[in-house]
């Protein structure tokens, strides 16, 4: 798989964010290298899916900067900044009333200003990409799940990101269709894209990730290489949630 875009690097620093009297992110730092890939792991409510909507200002942080290489998108109109990220959520929320093409072709023709045949070339070529060409006239009810966040990830790749977002992409598959999506987001990875990656997924975890990071409660607790973090976890809130999902 080859993109033509080219990746840029994402840092946040020091991010911060409450709801009410939550603190849901209690001064986060998160990197990405350009082409590279970061996952978080973390409990459930530790702030993965805030520390993501943060990041591409679905929520301001309260202190803190989000830089794209290297220049921080705080004083850029929040939309511009989501044109740049690609997103993918446990829920693909395709229009079921819409063909699959339609669906990839939608934010190309509304957003990047494409005439409707560049928006269906374009949809058209990013469904080559995810392996589903065929299914090109087909309503998202009648593809399978796996088959469904195929194409949502297309629907993302079509605006021509320069960095992904994914937030428990697979968590919400038949166990027998998660791997067809992990071996998709491993091609994307090795193709040079940059991704940020909220996975339960141990194995992608540890075999994808250039950098893992590991929160719990609004915290990063540790950061690193898959290797030291996996098999040499320094902390004991690092030990006992490997243990629970190991
Ligand atoms: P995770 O993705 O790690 O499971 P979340 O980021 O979804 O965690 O949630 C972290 C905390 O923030 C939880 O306590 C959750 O209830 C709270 N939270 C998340 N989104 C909102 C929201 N829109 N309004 C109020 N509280 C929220
Ligand atoms: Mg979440």
């Amino acid at each position: 798989m080859t993109t033509a875009t080219s990746s840029v690097s994402l840092t946040g620093t020091d991010l911060h964010l409450s709801f009410g009297t939550n603190k849901v992110l209690r001064g986060v730092d998160i990197h990405v290298d350009a082409g590279k890939t970061t996952s978080v792991i973390g409990p459930s409510g530790s702030g993965k899916s805030t520390l993501l909507r943060v990041l591409n200002r679905l929520h301001e942080p309260e202190r803190g900067d989000i830089l794209l290489d290297g220049r921080s998108v705080l004083g850029d109109n929040p939309d511009a900044l989501r044109q740049r990220i690609g997103m993918v959520f446990q829920h693909f929320n395709l229009f079921p009333h819409r063909t699959v093409l339609d669906n990839i072709a939608l934010g190309p023709r509304k957003l990047r200003g494409l005439s409707k045949e560049q928006a269906r070339a374009v949809a058209l070529e990013q469904l080559e990409l995810v392996g589903l060409a065929e299914k090109a006239q087909s309503r998202p009810g009648n593809l399978s799940g796996g088959q469904q966040q195929r194409v949502a990830i297309a629907r993302a790749l079509a605006m021509k990101p320069e960095i992904m977002f994914f937030d428990e992409a697979t968590s919400a598959l038949d166990p027998e269709l998660v791997k067809g999506v992990l071996g998709l987001m491993t091609d994307l990875a090795s193709a040079g894209m940059s991704m940020v990656v909220v996975t339960h997924e141990m194995g992608f975890a540890r075999s994808v990730s250039d950098t893992v990071v590991f929160m719990d409660r609004g915290v990063v607790v540790e950061t690193g290489k898959p290797e030291a973090l996996f098999d040499d976890p320094q902390t004991e809130r690092l030990q006992a949630f490997l243990s629970q999902v190991l």
